[in-house]
């Protein structure tokens, strides 16, 4: 008998690891997608918001809504993904949203991953992890988040979701260390 190790099963094992599994595969256009979601986040930074920013693109690749983190007014709901579904809870019809992608920077939060939810919005496609921004602030020394860290799996389990883009990580550490006043 022949044993080839060598060999990959034609089923990898990332099939098998399931939450970790989409963790690759970003194509060059939905990687472009984050990088403007990016640009998005330091425009909130340049304003004296916190670095996220977020669009919404149709089933034809158009981007229809986009926007940033706004909490500097003193909401601390003005995420834009949670801008995202109240939008498109008004614009879209059902269907629209269910063929609908979300892009952002930074994975959801709970109260973002359950709005998504609600109005029946499509993939999630994310920069940066919220297990990944936790394991910076961690480092930083900054406090915790009043909300859970859960990823949006555990918020939003009929979600598909993908990322993070590791091709985009430090540029996003960057962005929320320059957010909390960290010089590295
Ligand atoms: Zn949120």
């Amino acid at each position: 008998m022949t044993h080839t190790p060598d060999s990959p099963p034609s089923n990898p094992a990332a099939s098998a690891a399931g939450e970790t599994a989409p963790d690759t595969a970003l194509t060059q256009a939905e990687l472009g997608h984050l990088r403007h979601c990016v640009r998005l986040a330091q425009a909130a930074l340049d304003l004296g918001d916190e670095p996220f920013g977020s669009l919404l693109v149709d089933a034809d690749g158009a981007v229809r809504f986009e926007d940033h983190n706004r909490v500097s007014g003193g909401d601390a709901t003005r995420h834009p993904e949670f801008e995202i579904a109240r939008w498109a809870a008004a614009q879209l019809s059902p269907a629209e949203r269910a063929a609908s992608t979300v892009f952002t920077s930074g994975e959801h939060c709970p109260m973002c991953a359950a709005a998504h939810a609600w109005v029946g919005l499509g993939r999630i496609v994310y920069a940066a992890s919220t297990a990944q921004l936790g394991a910076w602030l961690a480092e930083w020394g900054a406090p915790a988040a009043p909300v859970a860290p859960l990823p949006i799996r555990a918020v939003a389990p009929g979600v598909p979701v993908a990322g993070p883009a590791p091709e985009l990580a430090a540029e996003i550490r960057a962005l929320h260390a320059r957010s909390r006043g960290i010089v590295e």
